[in-house]
């Protein structure tokens, strides 16, 4: 019998002599691109790395327009406004998610609608979808989340059916393709964000993609304190359509909700990287839920056939307590946590008893009336599928590990067998 680490054996990975990768990842050319724009003294609003950045994106996600803002919450929020979402609304959201996914629903005072997921690769079940739709649904926001690929088909069915509009929250699938199109290219919107967790990174950021000219031009406008784009600067302006800006057309009501040319320029150079690490990742998921797939009570996540490119971001997968010899799955993660080094987590909470999504917390913002705070009392709505995930099943791990080595998975799926193997020392 081996010693599991927990229980004060060595661990599996002995991480002062051999450190899990680095993250974020970074070289001589961020080094340079941020002394460039110090040196220049544009710092900010619509310089020469921002218009870059945006190009480049667009081209790697392969849509028209890619605009890109302070953060993935703020991409959701003017995601919504510039659809024209608010008061009135309906917006079904998958109950496993980062709160932001609800939380900017009710920052522009619509009602999110909670869905549970699919059991299979923990993205929102297109079942639940149709179940929760009423004469008020306007939007889906499907969450490809750890990198999974919700069912884009069935939802785009759902969304042409009745009417409805699609933003995809991307914030997890940089460069994943489904039939061969990009995240973020399927739906109306594409939200990304460059937060420090993500897998392109500025520490902050976020952009919109779409391939709607108009949509293009609102979104741009709302993350520029309203002002409407130069004519010349996107597609055509169609100046009579939507019910924004002035008489003119001039302007709409919004912020500062700009970029740093410091973080552009870091997201020029990280998106350069972007596909040989995402080659890498992509590589060793692959190959690490094969082999997990021979231990008993783990289980990875479904891929979809139709993903192209998977884009494999936090490591997750499913345990399952019955089949590892009855050890409660705290303990699970515990003792991978010991035995690799890193923080092995459990999925976000469920978005009905999540404590970061809160609305009653904010009458002042959210009470609009009685009615509404009822509508956005998150216990209202049930959830069986995530509870499940959450308290039963999951297991995920940085992404940071995907960039290692065939012998690194070699080492995780070790481990887990070491654990599973030792189990009866952990009760
Ligand atoms: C990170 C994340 C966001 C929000 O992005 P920020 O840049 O942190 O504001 C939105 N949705 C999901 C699923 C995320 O993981």
């Amino acid at each position: 019998m081996e010693k599991l680490a927990i229980n004060g054996g060595s661990p599996s990975r002995d991480i002062t002599a051999q450190p899990w990768p680095k993250w974020p990842v970074w070289g001589k050319e961020e080094e340079a691109a941020l002394i460039e724009v110090l040196h220049s003294g544009v710092w900010s609003y619509n310089g020469p790395k921002e218009i870059e950045f945006n190009r480049l994106f667009a081209e790697f996600t392969g849509v028209k327009h890619a605009i890109c803002t302070v953060n993935g919450t703020i991409t959701l929020q003017i995601a919504l406004e510039a659809l024209g979402i608010g008061i009135g609304d309906e917006v079904i959201i998958p109950g496993l998610t980062w709160q932001a996914t609800a939380a900017t629903v009710i920052d522009v005072n619509a009602t999110p609608i909670l869905a549970d997921v699919s059991e299979d690769n923990w993205c929102i079940d297109p079942k639940e979808i149709e179940k929760a739709i009423t004469p008020k649904t306007k939007a889906i926001i499907p969450v490809h989340l750890y990198g999974a690929f919700a069912d884009m088909d069935a939802i785009m069915d759902i969304a042409k059916k009745h009417n409805l509009y699609v933003i995809e929250d991307c914030a997890h699938k940089h460069g994943g393709e489904w039939n061969g199109k990009k995240a973020g290219s399927i739906g109306d919107i594409g939200s990304f964000s460059y937060q420090l967790s993500k897998h392109l990174t500025a520490g902050e950021g976020g952009s919109v993609t779409t391939n709607n000219s108009d949509l293009a031009d609102k979104l741009d406008a709302l993350r520029n304190c309203g002002r409407r784009p130069e004519a010349d600067t996107l597609d055509e302006v169609d100046k009579g359509a939507g019910d924004y800006g002035d008489d003119d057309g001039n302007f709409i009501q919004s912020g500062n909700l700009r970029i740093t040319e410091f973080q552009a320029a870091i997201l020029v150079e990280g998106l350069k990287r972007l596909p040989a690490q995402n080659a890498i990742r992509d590589a060793n998921g692959d190959y690490l839920n094969a082999l997990l797939s021979k231990i008993p009570g783990i289980s990875p996540i479904t891929r979809d056939k139709r993903e192209t490119k998977k884009a494999y971001f936090n490591f997750a997968f499913k345990y399952c307590e019955n089949e590892f010899k009855g050890l409660p799955i705290k303990k699970f993660r515990s003792a991978l946590e010991a035995e690799l080094g890193v923080v092995v987590d459990a999925s976000y909470e469920p978005l009905n008893n999540c404590s970061l999504y809160v609305p009653h917390t904010k009458p002042s913002r959210h009470k609009l009336n009685d009615a509404y705070w009822k509508a956005i009392d998150p216990k209202r709505f049930s959830l069986p599928v995530c509870t499940r995930i959450f308290e039963e099943q999951s297991v995920c791990i940085h992404h940071k590990v995907l960039m290692g080595t065939e012998a690194d998975m070699n080492l995780i799926a070790q481990a887990i067998q070491k654990i599973y193997d030792n189990a009866q020392a952990l009760f």
